[in-house]
């Protein structure tokens, strides 16, 4: 029996500003081409404030999948 998880993961997409592919707002850079992303490259007192909330979220994220976990676990 396969038991699927249909949890929808949010992430936001950026588009690079080397190759205009889209790339994960979580990447540091660009899988296509390497170019380091804004998001991270850029301001450094801002890239740490995005660093920290994207921590708060990841922990937010795994707090949502273990929960999920449990139910579906529970159920079965
Ligand atoms: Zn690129």
């Amino acid at each position: 029996m396969i038991v699927r998880f249909d949890i929808e993961v949010r992430v936001a997409y950026i588009r690079c500003p080397e190759c205009g592919e889209q790339v994960s707002s979580k990447a540091y850079n660009c899988p296509h081409c390497g170019c380091p992303m804004p998001l991270f490259g850029g301001g450094k007192a801002k890239a740490k404030k995005h660093a920290v909330l994207a921590g708060v979220g990841c922990l937010g994220l795994i707090a949502v999948i273990a929960a999920a976990y449990l139910l579906v676990t529970r159920v079965l």
